[in-house]
């Protein structure tokens, strides 16, 4: 592998992407530097930490600061716009300051990137239109118009803002994947107007990066769409952000510099190494929330250590149920070696004991040593792409470890509203009933309010929402 020096910096003066080594320009594993003046740098590639309402699951601020190494952050703006006026847009803060971290307490240096949606999103029912796209809030469903999610970037100044994606909840037909193109354009370019054009003023322009979302399509239209995003809007932005990791291939040669921020949902560390190894450049890892909350401690190093490459042996879990009663005398840390603030401090016994008693600190220490798991994660993948190594590091990791995470035999912490996907017409019932003797009361309600006419819906309409299949 040869290590080149692409020293390319992107248009956005406060921020700059640097390829410290690549074998080839796409499609290819690289190893690069985000720097954001007066932010941490971010060694790529790396994990963004996901948010729910301005914190990290389970990870109070002071534990964030003192016991893990997370320092970059994704926020979703439907987190913080449920009231009419929300109180985020009133923050006090320094022009130099951004109210959105004053408002969810971090420190000014880390580096936050701004979305529409909280991620992994919940599925709207409602659909977009040709100027907003349908979120939920904690008071339910609404819609986000394009203008005033610029407006909100330039009142909350985060330092990397993704543009707004008009994304389908389900496979799109041919017209409505023509529509994507058409809408997510026109945001683009929106956008860009309103945060750096020419009518803009130079010390109203603003200082956050802007990651164009590349439309998880695969055909003429996605290079209809790229087409576009090149050759009109190529020196303002700032970075790529993909909701599919096939879109990395789509990803042409004059756009390779920029960095490329892939929303994904990887069930396995497996599935992050195959997105590095197409060129992922940041990658939201949701497994790591999810595992803590089933109870898992995740128990995987890369590149796989000498002691653990043995072909005889039978493939190592990569991680262990704390729920299993085999851990309730078991002393021993979460994860062999490990050196986090939870390993060093409490044991197997002490974890088991608080998940079976519900006791929240249990996610708390699953999650600091999983954040600990997955950082020295990413920090081997660094090394190994810079040593040359990274293929053939894969292999051996993918022999000496399962192809799966380990299913929790336990419960999760209680899940809220916005974290469950909305009640369709054919979802099973999330919670048993819980009133048997009501029933035949709730079924007189039922077909009482049957009878209440629904408002008429034209058919077009209906099409529009996607309901028309449903029926
Ligand atoms: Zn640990």
């Amino acid at each position: 592998m040869t290590t080149s020096a692409m020293d390319q910096s992107s248009s956005s003066p406060a921020m700059s992407f640097t390829v410290l080594a690549s074998t080839a320009p796409v499609l290819a594993p690289r190893v690069g530097k985000l720097a954001i003046a007066g932010r941490k740098t971010i060694a790529t590639p790396h994990h963004v930490p996901l948010t729910s309402r301005g914190t990290v699951p389970h990870v109070a601020h002071d534990v964030m600061r003192q016991h893990t190494e997370i320092n970059s952050l994704y926020a979703g703006l439907e987190d913080f716009i449920a009231r009419k006026q929300p109180p985020v847009y009133n923050t006090p803060a320094a022009d130099h300051e951004s109210p959105l971290k004053k408002f969810i307490c971090v420190p000014e240096d880390m580096p936050l990137i701004l979305g529409p949606r909280r991620f992994p999103p919940i599925p709207c029912p409602p659909a977009n239109t040709s100027s907003s796209i349908a979120l939920l809030t904690s008071t339910g469903f609404t819609q986000l118009d394009a203008h005033d999610y610029v407006q909100a970037v330039q009142k909350l100044r985060p330092d990397i803002a993704v543009g707004m994606v008009d994304l389908a909840n389900k496979q799109p037909g041919s017209k409505r994947r023509a529509r994507m193109v058409d809408r997510t354009h026109a945001w683009n370019r929106d956008a860009l107007e309103q945060l750096y054009g020419p009518s803009v003023a130079e010390e109203k322009k603003a200082k956050s990066a802007y990651f164009a979302p590349i439309l998880p399509l695969d055909n003429a239209q996605q290079s209809l769409y790229l087409d576009d995003l090149e050759s009109e809007f190529r020196w303002d932005i700032s970075g790529l952000a993909l909701y599919q990791s096939a879109s990395l291939g789509f990803v042409p040669e004059s756009l390779a510099d920029l960095p490329r921020l892939l929303f994904s949902e990887p069930e396995t560390p497996h599935t992050i190494l195959r997105d590095i190894s197409l060129g992922a450049d940041l990658l939201t890892t949701p497994l790591l929330g999810v595992s803590s909350d089933a109870g898992i401690a995740m128990d995987f190093v890369f590149p796989v250590p000498d002691v653990l490459q043995d072909g005889s042996a039978k493939p190592r879990p990569l991680g262990t149920d704390m729920w299993k009663s085999d851990h309730a005398v078991d002393t021993s840390s979460l994860g062999e070696g490990c050196t986090c603030y939870a390993c060093k401090n409490y044991h197997r016994a002490y974890v088991h004991h608080l998940l079976v008693a519900k006791e929240m600190t249990a996610w708390a220490i699953l999650q600091i040593h999983n954040f600990h798991v997955m950082d020295a994660f990413f920090a081997g993948v660094r090394e190994s792409i810079q040593r040359g190594t990274f293929e053939q590091d894969v292999r051996m990791f993918n022999c000496v470890y399962t192809s799966a995470m380990p299913e929790s035999t336990g419960e999760g912490p209680r899940l809220r509203g916005y974290q469950l996907p909305a009640n369709g017409p054919n979802q099973p019932r999330r919670m048993p009933k819980a009133y048997g003797l009501l029933d035949g009361a709730a079924q007189k309600f039922a077909a009482s309010q049957s009878e209440v006419a629904t408002p008429d819906a034209g058919a077009d309409e209906l099409e529009e929402q996607g309901f028309a299949e449903k029926a």
